[in-house]
């Protein structure tokens, strides 16, 4: 049997820190958010590996030092708006709601996005909001959002999420084929938008109507 904290603390230290994961938040969140409770029990030895892992719909719980790239990539320090894309097993969303004031999640499975919601809601998470739909044309009722993230893989940057970043927000998108994606960092500043390759990642299909076509 697994010693789960532990194995969360080795997976701080050699996933995460010695990667250059710097921010102090994001490694005590990923310390903090028990990782085992988002993946099917037959699945939970390996919950503090360093791969992906399968959550049912053909779908997957990102690789920790992923999840923690694309949270640091946000910037956050408490207190903002965020909007995810790609609820999955809802354990990116717990990690955001440990760092951010409020998050928005947006599943396209209703099985994934009603489990997800029932272990967030189980751990006592309060502060996040789950709804099924497509994410691509991200949430105008809530809009503006300091921090947008995208969970999956899409051919361009749906130009509704661009639209709905607040000024000085940060969206972190994989845009790419369907084999291979390089994670982007867009920002909305005063003189316009910024964009940052932060280099090569692998993430299932964003299927809607500004991604990949069903
Ligand atoms: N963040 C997740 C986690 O921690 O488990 C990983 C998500 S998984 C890599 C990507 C998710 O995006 C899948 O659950 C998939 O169903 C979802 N997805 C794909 N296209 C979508 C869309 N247009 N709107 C909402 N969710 C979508």
């Amino acid at each position: 049997m697994v010693n789960f904290k532990k194995a969360r603390e080795r997976m701080v230290e050699t996933q995460l820190a010695a990667r250059g994961i710097g921010d102090a938040r994001v490694l005590e969140a990923m310390r903090k958010v028990p990782r085992h409770m988002f993946v099917d029990e037959a699945l939970r030895d390996q919950s503090y590996n360093d791969h992906p892992l399968p959550i049912g719909e053909q779908q997957t719980i990102s690789q920790p030092y992923i999840v923690a790239l694309m949270t640091e990539s946000l910037g956050l320090s408490g207190g903002e708006k965020v909007l995810e894309i790609g609820t999955g097993s809802g354990y990116q969303t717990a990690i955001l709601a440990e760092l951010a004031g409020r998050v928005f999640s947006i599943e396209r499975h209703p099985a994934l996005a009603q489990r997800a919601n029932q272990i967030l809601q189980q751990l006592g998470y309060q502060n996040c909001i789950i709804r099924v739909g497509d994410g691509s044309l991200g949430w105008r009722d809530d809009a503006p959002f300091d921090g947008i993230i995208v969970t999956a893989g899409t051919p361009a940057i749906p130009q509704p999420l661009v639209d709905q970043l607040a000024m000085g927000g940060r969206l972190i998108v994989p845009v790419g084929d369907k084999l291979g994606q390089d994670l982007y960092k867009v920002e909305r500043a005063p003189e316009g938008i910024r964009k940052t390759n932060l280099g090569g990642v692998r993430f299932v299909d964003l299927v809607g109507k500004w991604g990949w076509k069903e």
